[in-house]
Parts: structure tokens; sequence; C-alpha cells
């Protein structure tokens, strides 16, 4: 590829963009890689990885509670914002060393500036220096929206803000229903916060499973957050030291923080797609094929400026997937089904495959298999809590096409799950398993009945 510069040029340093560009190094690539803020983008920096310790910080509250009931005296504990949020930055930072170290030692040219495109192989960096490059992936990312404009809009605070605010604000009123806004419902609510959850849909976590939904949205309210549906925040008024919120249908709510978590846009503007020739597509983002080929020949796009499945892991594997097949000779395309998600909100929620509702959709027959139980640790601690385990099965093939958990580490237990998905593991498979006795997740194996929808069941 001479007559380039480089073989590759990447626009950001994110889960994506970082993985291809190592990746295309190790196969024998010139790579540089331009990122405009920190290495290690989203996830590393305002996303998954400092969420999930605010999560951690905000867990301990139940245990201290739950500690009571198995003997333990905890009447005295104390929490400092200012500390976690030191100990969550100094980790970020030797993280974002870590990210820098392994670009570097791979032999990838880190450039800490703005990229965009002039044409499909110039790269243009915010000091004027011009860059041509044979390939060019663009693995942007994406920002928080913050919804319509609204009087008072400014006063509110994103998913980025809430990681560096100075003090744990007494009151937060949280606008959205998706998984940012109960994961940080959950985290301010741990950590001594009053939360009011504001959404204008008519329940919470659209596109989950409705079980799931429903019980998510009912344990939340037992530990005390207020959940507000089929309204929004119309405006905002600033008041001598905190925020009023003035809500459709005439309620108001104050509050210390307003944080809008209603949504995130792919980082499409202002990078010369237009110039470069690559198109958008009806989801907002990059338009790609399935080798994430955008519509310009020898530009890609990777992670969550496609707005595809929008996951670390989906940006990583896609990533590694880019490099293989225009750098590593083999072409290789990305399994977008029974991709594992999870809500580290409290009850913590994890689910792969179909919903009930899409299975019924889509397959002539469709078994359910649902139980709600307290959990043993519930016992002592008197914890008013129930976990909720439902499979989903085509009831022509006997294959689990879906499954869905609420509890107590709900997580961990549908990453496995999800690899007896994806292998097309029957419901008798399930059932052949032995059940590991105590544990919530001895359910999945010891589900016998098959069970009528949640709405009927509860109200049996
Ligand atoms: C609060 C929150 C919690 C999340 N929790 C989870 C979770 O628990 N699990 C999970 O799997 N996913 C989670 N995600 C999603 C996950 O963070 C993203 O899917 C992932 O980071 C996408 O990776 P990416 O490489 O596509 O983009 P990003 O990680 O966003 O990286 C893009 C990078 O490009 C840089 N950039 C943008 N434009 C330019 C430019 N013109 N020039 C130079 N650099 C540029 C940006 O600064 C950024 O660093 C979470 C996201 C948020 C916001």
């Amino acid at each position: 590829m001479s007559g380039y510069d480089v073989d590759l040029f990447v626009i950001g340093g994110g889960s994506g963009g970082v993985r291809a560009a190592r990746m295309a190094a190790q196969h024998g690539a010139r790579v540089m890689l331009a990122e405009e803020y920190r290495v290690g983008g989203t996830c590393v920096i305002r996303g998954c990885v400092p969420k999930k310790l605010l999560v951690y910080a905000s867990r301990f509250r139940a245990e201290f509670e739950d500690a009571a009931g198995y003997g333990w005296d905890v009447a005295h504990v104390k929490f400092d914002w200012p500390t976690l949020i030191a100990n969550k930055d100094k980790e970020i930072a030797r993280l974002e060393a870590a990210y820098t170290t392994t670009l570097e030692k791979a032999g990838v040219a880190l450039v800490k500036q703005r990229a965009a495109l002039t044409d499909a192989h110039t790269v243009q960096l915010a000091d004027g220096q011009r860059v041509r490059a044979a390939y060019i992936l663009i693995a942007t990312g994406g920002a928080p929206t913050l919804g319509d404009p609204i009087p008072g809009i400014e006063h509110a605070i994103s998913s980025n803000e809430a990681f560096h605010l100075q003090q744990l604000p007494p009151q937060v009123l949280i606008q959205g229903g998706g998984y940012v806004a109960l994961e940080f419902a959950g985290i301010f609510a741990g950590l001594g916060s009053r939360v009011t959850l504001v959404y204008r849909g008519e329940n919470i976590l659209r596109g989950f499973d409705d079980d799931v939904r429903q019980h998510v949205r009912m344990d939340m309210e037992k530990r005390g957050i207020r959940v507000l549906t089929g309204c929004k925040v119309a405006a905002i008024e600033r008041t001598e030291s905190r925020f009023v919120a003035r809500l459709t249908g005439g309620a108001q709510v104050a509050a210390d923080r307003i944080m809008f978590a209603t949504g995130r846009a792919p980082n499409v503007a202002k990078i010369g797609l237009k110039e470069a020739g690559v198109k958008i597509a009806d989801n907002g983002g990059v338009a790609v094929d399935e080798y994430s080929r955008s519509s310009a020949a020898n530009i890609y796009a990777i992670g969550d400026v496609t707005n595809r499945v929008n996951l670390t892991p989906v940006a990583i594997r896609e990533g590694a997937a880019f490099a293989d097949t225009v750098f590593g000779g083999r072409p290789t395309a990305v399994d977008h089904t029974n991709v594992p998600t999870a809500v580290f909100s409290d009850p913590e929620v994890g689910a792969v495959g179909l919903t009930e509702a899409e299975a019924r959709a889509r397959l002539p027959q469709t078994d359910v298999y649902r139980a709600m139980f307290r959990p043993l640790k519930a016992t002592l601690s008197g914890r008013d809590t129930t976990v909720l385990v439902k499979l989903v099965v085509d009831g022509q093939t006997d294959r689990v096409v879906g499954c869905h958990i609420v509890g107590e580490a709900a997580a961990e237990m549908i990453q496995v799950a999800a690899v007896a998905v994806r292998m097309k593991a029957t419901k008798a498979d399930f059932d052949a398993t032995m059940a590991l006795h105590p544990t919530t997740a001895e359910e999945l194996v010891t589900l016998r009945t098959k069970s009528a929808s949640y709405s009927r069941a509860a109200a049996e």
C-alpha cells in the first residue's frame, strides 16, 4: 500500500477503534489512530467501567441492611462521595494509561487530536496536518442526547457529567426509561439520594421482556425509587440552590440535580462523511454491510457510530472482524443475534435471545417457563424482594430461544446461559442438566411447568 502515509487510519480510540488498530498492526499494517478526548472511549472513561464501580459502591447499602438479619451490627456506617469519585478517577486513569501502552506496544501511532475526512483517503487533524491512508476506520462512537429542547434544558446533566459531580445530590430526578437511567437511579438511591424516575412511555425498559419490565419496576419501587410513567419534563427552573422540574400533566418535582438519560446518537457530524462519500443509514449511524464496510469502498465503520448493537463487546468484536477482513485475509462478518445484555440496576437484569412477545410474533408455537421466588438470602435478611427466571421456548423444536433473569447476579448467570442459547440447546437439555444447589441459577434447569403470562399469574 505504498503511496499512502499509513495503511490504516482509525478515527476514535474507544472499545472498537483500539481493538481494530491493535489487531491491524499485528497483521502487519502501518496504523495511525486519532483520539480527541481520552484513550479508552466511552466504556472506559464514562460508561461501563466507571458505571459498574459506582454500582458496586451503591450496593453496599443493601448489604449493610441485610447483614443485620445475619447477626452483624453495622449501625454506624458512613459514605463519602468525594472518596468514591477520587478512587474511581484513579482507576480510570490507570486503565487509560494501560490502553495507551497497549497501542504503543503494538506499533500504532497515536495522535491525541480530533480528526475528520476531507476525501475518501485523506484525514485532516485539528492541527492542520493531513494524513493519506489506504483504509480508514470510523470508530467515533456516540454521545448523549437530551431530547427536544425545553425551557431550562441547560440545567440538565447527562451521564457524562453525573460521573464528576462534586457532591452526592440529596434529591435527584432522572428522565429516561432505558438502562442508563435505571442504573443511575439505582446508584444514586443506593448511595443515599431520594430518586424520582420520569419516563414518557407506559413502562420502563422498552425492548425488554414484559415480565422483566414489570418485575424491575415493582422491585425498584420497593427499594424506594419513585417511578412516574406517562409523563416527561416540560421545563426546568432554577431556584436559589436547587431546580424544579415541571412535568407534563402539571406535577412538579424539586431536585438538587436533574439528569437526562434519554438516549444516545452516533457521532457522525463534522467528520467529513459527505466529502468522503460515506452514507448515513435510516438509524442515524454510518450505513455498513455485514463486514462493516461503508458506501465508500476503503472506509469502514464499527461500534456505536453504526448504531447496530451499542455494547462494548460488540464494538470490540466488530473491530477484530474488520482487522481480520481487511488485513488478515480472513473475511469475517459479526453475528449480531443472541447478544447477551445486562442492566446493572437494582434489581439487576440479564437477558439473551427473544422476548416472549418477539417469540409469539415470529414462531408458530411458543412455550414459556417462569419462576418468581424469594431468594434464600432474603429469608434471614427479611428483604422484600423476589427473583424472576424465565425461559422462552420454541414449542415446535423445543429450542430455548430466550432467557430472562431479574435478581442478584443476573448478569453473571446470563453470560453462561448465552452459550447454551447460542448452541441451540433445547429445553430438554436444560432439564437434563443437573442442578447446582442452593443457587438462584438452578431454577434455570428445574423449570417444569409451562407458565401463563405474567399479568395473569400475578393476579392469580
Ligand atoms: C453510561 C454508560 C454505560 C454503559 N454501560 C455499558 C455496559 O455496562 N456494557 C456495555 O457493553 N456497554 C455499555 N455502554 C456502551 C459502551 O460504552 C459503548 O457501546 C462502547 O463504548 C462503544 O465503543 P465505540 O468504540 O463504538 O465508541 P466509544 O467507546 O464511544 O469511542 C469513540 C471514541 O472516539 C472519539 N472521537 C469521536 N469523534 C472523534 C474525532 N472526530 N476525532 C478523534 N476522536 C474522536 C471519542 O472521544 C471516543 O473516545 C455504556 C455506555 C454509557 C454511556
